[in-house]
């Protein structure tokens, strides 16, 4: 209990001019201080200091010390209304009433408004005045003989009193004395507040300080969870191999949530069972492998086949000691259904909390892709490898049934002009009309025949092509008008122009004569075929700076940009687009294609509404380099 009995020193010169008192020494103890002085000390001790108790404490050493009575004391209401004596100054021989506690049944009813509002009680001497018994029973215990009390008011709550006694005889309160005490009464009502408000502070503070914590660790969590699904999400887009990925999930995860176990399971086609594909472990035994039968578990995968995770707290038959195990599932799906599901184990105690099942869920989301993606390329490579497969039978069939025309179709021609020859010298112009047309048909079959074998079997054997070629200087101002030649009767029968635009001095060029002548027939043979009559035909030649360019160009007719590509691909034909039904195999453009690429050469395409451009372009010497 504090002993505030500061008698001894009560001759001791005054100290508290201004200052701040700090300790019990330097309590003032001279009468003559005048109060302004006491409550300016006490006003800036206030202002200067938050130690409420200390505070308490010297006001009522010093209030004591001024009014040179035996006793002030600090009573603090409790919420109930019930007090305590909080802070005690007392002079010897009275006693110490410090740490009293206080329960006046009376008090609300009859003194805690009038308190509120400021009142002071004085009693001069306790043996005549009138009080209540209780009250009265109080102070006769205490020792009181006169009694001086006034409010302590803080945020408009009766906070507590301020009390003077004085025991060793009635005493005659002063005025000025009353106003002392309500003023410094007002004054630890500040203090009080001030205090309480600091309180409050520290406690906001403290609340805010927590939350910065929490934020922080969740924000850390994010950066973590954040880098992990970026982890995942671009493992996935670098690779295509399912077990590389899943196996990358379960350890990160394992990893970044600091589990003892993480596994991938897949169900087979039909759900019946689970099979364990991939996991991490920290100290459990590795269950790669496993299959879980699923009718064993019907809750649980009931659950997890209508998409939804769960966490539960299980006996881990795994774990030797048969301890429990939190447990987190989440399902691996997609549009198109489960696939199976991802399972996290923990020690007990240690739940997932709701942000850990989101980003396990993310993540589960991001496997379901993964394991499509992977299975999509798979079967896309089997695909692949099938149709190559499928590709070099087909090559392999053209080039067996190429070889096997070829002698029957010779042997044909052969017989047909043998026929024909015959037939001039038999009957000369005794032909009829009929027998001629028919001659002619079988004489233009036989030779559309022979060159489809032909360019089957050049196809077929495309890299020998390139032994055959023998480079040669070549002028075109002589050779195109003999390419051209064979057509110009068909395109005039079509009411098809011709143009032949040759750059003046075009200069010779090295090639192999037979291919070119080869090429530029089978684009023309196409225009032909492919020219509505009225339109225009031009064959172009010229040079260019490291060769020579020749294009045929058709009017009337556009490729549309999807069909542009695939011209060149063996065996493709536009469907419907056969004006003069001609017919054809698709092999022409595939052919002239491969011919020009062992002329290192390059053939494209350029068609718009109204036009259709072939273009070669040759890289070769010529005799602008000589
Ligand atoms: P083949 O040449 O084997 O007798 P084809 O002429 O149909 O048959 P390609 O020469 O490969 O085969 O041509 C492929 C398709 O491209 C043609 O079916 C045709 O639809 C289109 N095509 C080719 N050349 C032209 C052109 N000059 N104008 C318009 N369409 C063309
Ligand atoms: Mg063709």
């Amino acid at each position: 209990m504090p002993d505030f009995n500061l008698d001894q020193r009560s001759e001791q010169a005054p100290s508290f001019y201004g200052g701040v008192i700090s300790d019990h020494n330097s309590v003032p103890t001279s009468l003559s201080q005048p109060k302004e002085n006491l409550v300016a000390a006490i006003a800036l001790r206030i202002r200067q200091s938050l130690d409420l108790e200390s505070i308490l404490k010297q006001t009522v050493a010093e209030v004591r010390q001024f009014l040179q009575t035996d006793r002030v004391l600090i009573y603090r209401f409790e919420p109930d209304l019930s007090g305590v004596i909080a802070v005690e100054s007392v002079r010897k021989p009275a006693q110490s009433v410090y740490g009293h506690k206080i329960e006046d049944p009376c008090f609300a009813d009859k003194h805690l408004e009038r308190y509120k509002q400021g009142r002071v009680h004085i009693i001069n001497d306790v043996s005549t005045a009138e009080l209540t018994p209780c009250y009265g029973e109080v102070l006769k215990n205490f020792g009181v003989r006169a009694n001086l009390v006034v409010p302590i008011v803080a945020s408009e709550e009766l906070w507590g009193l301020l009390i003077a006694h004085h025991c060793d005889s009635p005493r005659q309160w002063q005025a000025s004395e009353v106003e002392l005490l309500k003023q410094l009464a007002t004054q630890v009502g500040i203090a009080v507040q001030q205090a309480e408000l600091y309180d409050r502070v520290k406690s906001l503070n403290s609340y805010l300080e927590q939350k910065v914590k929490q934020r922080t660790a969740k924000l850390q969590n994010s950066i973590k969870f954040e880098t992990l699904t970026r982890k995942v999400t671009q493992k996935i887009r670098d690779s295509l191999d399912e077990p590389q990925i899943l196996q990358t999930v379960t350890q990160e995860i394992g990893q970044i949530l600091n589990i003892e176990r993480c596994k991938i399971e897949l169900y087979n086609g039909d759900r019946h069972h689970a099979e364990v594909v991939c996991e991490y472990t920290t100290t459990l035994p590795n269950c790669q492998g496993s299959i879980r039968q699923v009718a064993d578990f019907p809750e649980l995968d009931q659950q997890l086949l209508q998409k939804e995770s769960l966490q539960f707290v299980e006996i881990s038959e795994l774990n030797p000691l048969n301890t429990q195990a939190t447990r987190l599932v989440c399902p691996i799906f997609d549009d198109r259904g489960i696939l199976g599901n991802l399972w996290l184990l923990r020690p007990k105690e240690q739940f997932f909390q709701s942000s850990e099942i989101m980003l396990v869920e993310q993540v589960a989301n991001q496997c379901a892709i993964a394991i499509r993606q992977a299975r999509l390329y798979q079967q896309s490579q089997i695909q692949v490898k099938e149709l190559a497969r499928l590709n070099f039978l087909k090559d392999d069939f053209l080039k067996t049934i190429s070889h096997e025309l070829r002698t029957p179709m010779s042997s044909i021609q052969l017989a047909s002009e043998t026929l024909e020859a015959l037939l001039e010298k038999e009957m000369g112009d005794h032909r009829s009309a009929t027998f001629t047309k028919v001659l002619n048909i079988f004489r233009s079959a036989c030779h559309r025949q022979n060159q489809l074998v032909n360019d089957l079997l050049t196809l077929c054997y495309i890299d020998a092509e390139k032994e055959l070629m023998t480079m040669q200087w070549i002028d075109l101002s002589v050779c195109l008008p003999q390419i051209v030649a064979p057509f110009k009767e068909r395109i005039n029968n079509q009411q098809q122009a011709l143009i032949i635009d040759l750059e003046s001095h075009l200069p010779r060029f090295k090639s192999d004569i037979s291919t070119i002548k080869r090429t530029l027939a089978e684009l023309l043979n196409n225009a032909c075929k492919y020219t509505p009559s009225g339109e225009t035909i031009t064959v172009t030649a010229s040079s260019t700076n490291n060769g020579i360019k020749l294009s045929v160009c058709n009017t009337g007719i556009e490729i549309p940009p999807l069909e542009q590509q695939r011209v060149f691909d063996k065996f493709y034909r536009i469907p419907n687009r056969d004006p003069w039904k001609f017919g054809g195999t698709g092999i022409g453009l595939a052919l002239v294609k491969n011919l020009i690429q062992l002329l290192n050469g390059t053939i494209y395409l350029n068609s718009q509404p109204g036009k259709t451009i072939f273009t070669i372009e040759l890289p070769c010497e010529t005799t602008k380099d000589l």
